[in-house]
């Protein structure tokens, strides 16, 4: 029976077994940022190698796991720190050998079949009395991960993609096509990842169990690769054994009107295939609006400058403005100051989340001062000069 490895943590993410916890903090933060799946999208190497990581780091950065894993060399959320203790002291439960340090322990020798057949026909029994019924369950932590989880369904991951819409598009809604890429169901194996016969397991030869050293401590455990049934099948030659296999699509979809920037669309059904029968992850737009050179969009609202003449702003005048659905009149009342700004009720943009609502536009004025070249227009400003002498700037001086 060949036996399996317990993990090095520490040379995972390269500290020495002194380490500090600071040490640790800072090895794995260094190694994630290098193996993050977003930093390497699409890579199944870097994706292990960022699960590997992050496993060693829950273990070594948590004060309490790590003593279990240093007295181990292993870990397992059932394991009771006492019990690691004994362990680690080369007693566990052996009257006369508990507290001496260093004495070589193989529990090699130690018939768990009956056990294993026990719990494999009923879930978790345990054999009452025997005191190592907690074993099984110790090991099904770690082992868990393997080729078992294969088998089981596994729903497909959600995609993402930004989808650039012009402004009317999101205004007045439409369609769009975006091509994206996916994983779909591997047409060869039906997302079931193998084909053909079984034959023997490579990892226990056909035995259904391995061995794994616990510290000093040797134990029979169920195989991981074939969970105990001694065979494998072989790996879909198509998909590699992946269930899916990426293609490129064109998606069709609808933009409702009043879209706004950064909104998310979602099409059910259409991330990445699932394997086993799982179900497929759903796709997801984010749309970025574009812009237009006149008006500017902020919600449903619609934001726009418009230049007046003085006499306009001075003595009020019903001036014509552009609004997403054309010229509109807009009231400049007498006395209108630059940068002011004058709200146009239900102007806006109809809202695509309640039905029959709009925003409102927003008109910023602009004075626009005359350049004044001849006798007459500078005569009649001075005179208009004359006849208003406030200062301006009075307000100000009073609150400096
Ligand atoms: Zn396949
Ligand atoms: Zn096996």
């Amino acid at each position: 029976m060949p036996p399996t490895q317990s993990k090095d943590y520490y040379g995972i993410l390269g500290v020495k077994k002194t380490a500090t916890a600071e040490d640790i903090r800072k090895a794995f933060r260094k190694l994630a940022r290098k193996f993050h799946p977003d930093v390497n999208p699409n890579d199944k190497k870097a994706e292990e190698k960022f699960k590997e990581i992050s496993e060693a780091n829950d273990i070594l950065s948590d004060e309490k796991k790590r003593k279990i894993y240093d007295q181990l060399g292993f870990y397992s959320d059932q394991i009771d720190p006492a019990q690691a203790e004994a362990a680690a002291r080369g007693g566990y439960g052996r009257g006369g050998h508990g507290g001496q340090q260093g004495v070589p322990f193989d529990f090699g020798g130690f018939d768990f079949s009956d056990f294993a057949n026990q719990s494999g026909a009923t879930g978790r029994q345990q054999p009452s009395g025997s005191g190592w019924g907690g074993f099984r369950d110790i090991f099904s932590g770690i082992f868990n991960q393997g080729e078992q989880a294969h088998r089981e369904p596994k729903g497909g991951t959600d995609l993402e993609y930004k989808v650039q819409v012009d402004f009317w598009t999101a205004i007045r809604g439409g369609t769009a096509k975006l091509q994206i890429q996916r994983q779909e169901m591997c047409p060869m194996c039906k997302g079931k990842t193998s084909t053909g016969s079984s034959h023997t397991c490579p990892e226990c030869h056909g035995s259904g169990q391995v061995t794994q050293m616990g510290g000093r401590m040797k134990f029979n455990i169920q195989c991981p690769q074939c969970v105990g049934t001694g065979k494998t099948q072989h790996a879909c030659p198509t998909c590699h054994g992946e269930g899916t296999l990426p293609r490129m699509e064109l998606v069709e979809f609808r933009i409702k009107a009043g879209t706004r920037d950064g909104q998310r669309i979602r099409l059910a059904g259409k991330g990445n295939a699932g394997v086993n029968s799982g179900p497929a992850g759903d796709l997801y737009l984010i749309i970025k609006s574009g812009t237009h050179p006149v008006f500017t969009r902020q919600g449903d609202d619609i934001h726009i400058t418009v230049p007046v003449t003085v006499a306009e702003a001075a003595l009020g005048a019903k001036i014509e403005v552009p609004t997403i659905d054309g010229r509109a009149q807009l009231k400049v009342p007498p006395g209108t100051q630059s940068g002011q700004k004058l709200r146009m009720r239900e102007r806006g943009v109809p809202s695509s989340a309640h039905e029959g609502k709009r925003g409102d536009q927003i008109v910023t004025i602009e004075i626009m001062v005359p350049r004044v070249q001849d006798e007459r227009s500078k005569e009649i400003l001075r005179e208009f000069a004359k006849l208003n002498p406030e200062d301006p700037r009075k307000a100000m001086w009073a609150k400096v």
